[in-house]
């Protein structure tokens, strides 16, 4: 079937959005359930991403890989490698991982991120 390149890189474009936003929002100090639940989200991600090619891709990269989830920076880092890892593969210029600091914010200011139900 016919794709849409335009397409499909516009919806990478705004997941990596989520996925480095996620990680800027991620606690410093995780606690055991939020470092298994965003270890769970990116491999349920890596199952139900729109884009199968990609979708596959990333889970062999999730393989080899697996989540580095102990803080907020760990997960930063750990996020930008592996979006390089894709980089890469696309023959696309690497990012410099030091440069993150401020470049994904959620515009959700000091809202701590509670869910209390
Ligand atoms: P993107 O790569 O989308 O990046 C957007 C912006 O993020 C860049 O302009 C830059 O400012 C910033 N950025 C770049 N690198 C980093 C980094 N390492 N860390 C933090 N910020 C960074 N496309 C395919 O064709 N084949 C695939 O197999 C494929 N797999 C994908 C897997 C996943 C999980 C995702 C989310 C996307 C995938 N894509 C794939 C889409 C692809 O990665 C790009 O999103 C798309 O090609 C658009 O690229 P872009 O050059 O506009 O910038």
């Amino acid at each position: 079937k016919l794709g849409n390149a335009t397409v499909k890189a516009e919806l990478g474009r705004a997941a990596w959005k989520v996925l480095h936003t996620m990680g800027q929002r991620f606690p410093d100090k995780p606690t055991t359930d939020e470092k298994e639940a965003f270890k769970a989200f990116l491999w349920l991600f890596s199952r139900l991403y729109p884009c199968g090619e990609c979708a596959q891709h990333f889970h062999e990269l999730l393989v080899q890989y697996p989540p580095q989830t102990a803080s907020k920076s760990v997960v930063s880092i750990y996020l930008c490698s592996m979006h390089n890892k894709v980089n890469e593969s696309l023959d696309k210029p690497l990012f410099d991982c030091s440069k993150l600091e401020g470049l994904y914010d959620c515009g959700c200011g000091d809202d701590k991120h509670e869910r209390e139900s």
